[in-house]
């Protein structure tokens, strides 16, 4: 059997162990400590946001967003449809509504149409929609200009789930500096990973506080325990950041690497007949977290995802189907949605490539080769022209 290739499996750069042993031989095997103040500091210098705190995943920084702007029971909360369940979990968290929105064909994210029609049909039903979620698919800015002028037209903050984002910019800014509020999570499948954890950054510095406050334990100031809010338990342990902190001293290689990735898999495939790609919208920076493509049947002789990505397996290379839609999970049915069938579309076409930054020539080659066999026993006309 040939070794196993992962879709996006963590990479170490060698420096993480060091800060992890000077929380050992500090003995600080705690929750906060030098090495997450070290690793905020780290990720405000990196994104240009003034403010962050880190959390114990991304999921609880889009929870923490949503409690500061004072999200509750009713109301609603327009999210893009096209993403990973935990962008939307957290609404359901505060008894709120998540309101659907459909993607645009070209960066996949969040279509400012019909983000703009989708809040005039909530105003015309008299309820004002609380915030935005806007998701930046795959680390692929979204249309950024026209989703803000949307959020400051209607007043209606925008909490950015720039979960697989951290490294991408738009317009020479990084994300998750736009919005009200930005997320970014170190899943262990994530550009850098903590083993796990998120931080929350914004340029407004009393959200951050506040956030920083309620995520750990909403403790008042007193001797004793005395509590006056709920609080959360969310906050990052000095193990992980420090795991953090060498990570973040590899980042900008380990975006070379993904940008790398995705250069040589559109080189190999781009002429394939009905492959497409996910495209960087004008100014825009993807750091290519994962590399996904398109196939289409009418014009690929047939070869759907599905026969690539079983081609892929029997190979022992993992591959996976885009994110399927919110408004197509069992959980979230019968919530209001917005859409013209654009992330339908895609999840039924789409398919995310291995994209590991320590991926080797050899590996990304096993890829394409077994892609490339797919299309030649489908005798596909074009290509064998
Ligand atoms: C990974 C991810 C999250 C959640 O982050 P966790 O750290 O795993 O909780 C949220 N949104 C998107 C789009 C993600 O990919």
């Amino acid at each position: 059997m040939k070794s196993k290739i992962w879709l996006s499996p963590p990479h170490m750069g060698g420096e993480e162990i060091s800060f992890i042993n000077d929380a050992f031989s500090s003995n600080w095997i705690a929750p906060l400590g030098p090495n997450v103040d070290g690793f905020e500091r780290d990720l405000s210098g990196y994104t240009g946001a003034r403010h962050s705190v880190a959390l114990n995943s991304g999921t609880a920084a889009i929870h923490m967003a949503l409690v500061t702007l004072g999200i509750k029971h009713g109301d609603e909360v327009l999210c893009s449809s096209f993403t990973f369940a935990a962008s939307a979990n957290p609404v359901i968290y505060q008894n709120a509504v998540p309101v659907f929105v459909d993607s645009e064909e070209e960066s996949w994210n969040m279509s400012p149409l019909m983000l703009e029609r989708a809040i005039k049909e909530r105003l015309r039903n008299g309820k004002k929609p609380k915030a935005i979620i806007l998701v930046h698919l795959y680390g692929n800015p979204s249309e950024m200009e026209s989703i803000m002028q949307i959020s400051m037209h209607y007043d209606i903050p925008v909490i950015e789930d720039a979960a697989e984002a951290l490294g991408s910019f738009y317009k020479d800014r990084h994300l998750a500096t736009f919005g009200d509020m930005g997320v970014i999570s170190f899943n262990g499948n994530k550009i850098i990973t903590t083993s796990g954890g998120g931080a929350l950054l914004s340029n407004n510095k009393e959200y951050v506080e506040k956030a920083r406050f309620l995520s750990a334990q909403a403790r008042d100031l007193a001797p004793h325990y005395q509590h006056s809010q709920t609080g959360y338990n969310y906050r990052m342990s000095n193990i992980s950041a420090g795991i953090g902190r060498g990570q973040m001293r590899v980042l900008d290689k380990r975006i070379t690497q993904r940008r790398a990735n995705y250069s040589y898999y559109r080189n190999s495939l781009d002429k394939l007949p009905g492959i497409g790609f996910q495209e960087e919208l004008q100014d825009a920076r993807s750091n290519r977290w994962l590399t996904c493509i398109t196939i289409d049947p009418r014009q690929s002789g047939g070869l759907t995802r599905e026969d690539l990505r079983l081609a892929l397996e029997a190979e022992n290379i993992e591959s996976r189907p885009l994110w399927k839609p919110m408004h197509l999970q069992p959980v979230f049915s019968g919530f209001p949605y917005y859409g013209c069938g654009i992330s339908d579309g895609l999840f039924e076409r789409g398919l995310c490539l291995p994209s590991g930054s320590g991926m080797t020539e050899e590996e990304l080659e096993r890829v394409t080769g077994t892609i490339i066999k797919c299309f030649e026993k489908a005798g596909t006309k074009s290509f064998a022209a």
